[in-house]
């Protein structure tokens, strides 16, 4: 006797009754593709819950443990499917229950008899199957008010269903169901993160970096480009937007006061960024500023750089602190990639003083002495795309699948 069905619970699109259809199609869609490469499995969905079918060889831990963390996935449950035949089911239940057994917990048998021609009454298919599994396991009590397990059996008109666990899934709304942002993605431990909390809530992404060769090495370019593929795992691709930084960067370093290159750095950087966004289509931009964390990151910095763009700028570490962020990068796997050791533009770019609190106006002053304007259309005309899918060997399992 195994599972050979999981049960995936939706929780939060029920709200969104009108979507209904679009957001269960999504989340099935990334389903599929968070189970790439594995295959022995077919993916049946209707509007309240989704069942996957599993196939004797698939490895049912690996498919709970890649399903609970697409978002949308409220909890999974490993499901047996059996004959209704009574020695069957009491069984069954048996195997389940040992399945959540721990010394020392209580447990109650929930059934529903959707077969209404099943010779067994409820409150009798109750008695018989908590009789089995406490004949079955010795230090099993019940508690029917609040039971540590709940085993449920579900009598339907070709089989009899039971499960017991249920495995909290990573909630939030499908990929790929709220619009598109653009990530300001730097090789940093925070944007990653920032992506990814934006992904929760069913928002697309693509990704802009930019760069400073010879400053910045190919390394870095690299990691940024590893960074955009671990984030792809979750979405099925995301679009990199690589923008070439030298000459504005050094412009700056020639025109604006030192205490100000900071400043003035984001805010070409932003002004990159709503015009690239514009061109694909994107709603909003995303980047991994906290409150607070550097010179850049003050209330007086994100108002001067913020001047620049009346496009919405969505800040979802804003309020974090830094252990908080550092927790979820290693959860969604990006730290380890994050903290290698090459730096990024702004890094090398630092001034030593920079301003906590630059006035907009001379920052705009400064500014305006440049033209500036022609530097930016040609970075954005110089900007190289790449599209990048979650690792290599995955991918040819997908073709395969096609
Ligand atoms: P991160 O860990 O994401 O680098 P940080 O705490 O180091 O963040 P900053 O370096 O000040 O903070 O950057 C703040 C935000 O600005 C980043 O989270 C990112 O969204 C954006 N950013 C910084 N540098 C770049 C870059 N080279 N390309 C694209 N975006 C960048
Ligand atoms: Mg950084």
């Amino acid at each position: 006797m195994r599972y050979d069905q999981l049960l995936v619970r939706y929780g939060e699109l029920t709200l969104k009754s009108g979507n209904r259809h679009t957001f269960v199609n999504k989340l099935k869609g990334n389903i599929k593709h968070a189970l790439i490469p594995l295959i022995g499995y077919e993916v049946h969905a209707n509007r309240d819950r989704m069942y996957i079918h599993l196939s004797d060889e698939i490895d049912v831990e690996e498919v709970i443990r890649r399903v609970s963390r697409v978002f949308g996935v409220h909890s999974v449950s490993p499901v047996m499917r059996v004959d209704k035949e009574i020695e069957t089911v009491r069984e069954a239940a048996v195997v389940v229950a040992q399945d959540v057994d721990e010394e020392g917990k209580t447990f109650k048998i929930d059934v529903k008899r959707s077969d209404k021609s099943y010779p067994m009454e409820t409150f009798e298919l109750q008695q018989v199957l908590g009789g089995a599994v406490l004949n079955g396991i010795d230090h099993l009590k019940v508690n029917v008010r609040q039971p540590d397990y709940r085993i449920q059996v579900e009598i339907r008109r070709d089989a009899a269903y039971l499960y017991s666990r249920v495995i909290k899934g990573a909630g939030g709304l499908p990929v790929g169901t709220g619009g598109k942002t653009l990530l300001m993605l730097s090789g940093g431990i925070d944007s990653p993160v920032a992506g990814i909390e934006v992904m929760k809530r069913g928002v697309t992404i693509e990704a802009i970096h930019f760069h400073s060769p010879p400053f910045t090495s190919d390394e870095a370019k690299q990691k940024v480009i590893d960074l955009t593929r671990i984030m792809a795992e979750t979405a099925g691709e995301i679009k990199l937007h690589l923008v070439p930084f030298t000459d504005i960067q050094k412009t700056i370093h020639k025109v604006i006061p030192e205490n100000m290159t900071m400043t003035s750095t984001r805010r070409m950087m932003l002004a990159i960024a709503e015009q690239v966004a514009n061109q694909i289509g994107a709603q909003a931009i995303v980047n991994g500023e906290n409150l607070g964390q550097v010179a850049s990151q003050t209330l007086g910095s994100m108002h001067a750089i913020n001047a620049v763009t009346s496009m919405p700028i969505l800040r979802p570490l804003l309020t974090l602190d830094k252990d908080e962020i550092i927790l979820k990068a290693k959860d969604i796997g990006t730290f380890e990639t994050s903290i290698k050791p090459f730096e990024d533009c702004c890094t090398i770019f630092t001034p030593k003083n920079p301003k906590t609190n630059p006035k907009l106006e001379k920052v705009e002053k400064f500014e305006s002495k440049y033209n500036f304007d022609t530097m930016i259309q040609e970075a954005i005309a110089n900007t190289e795309v790449m599209t990048l899918t979650k690792e290599r060997e995955a991918v040819q399992g997908f073709s395969e699948l096609l």
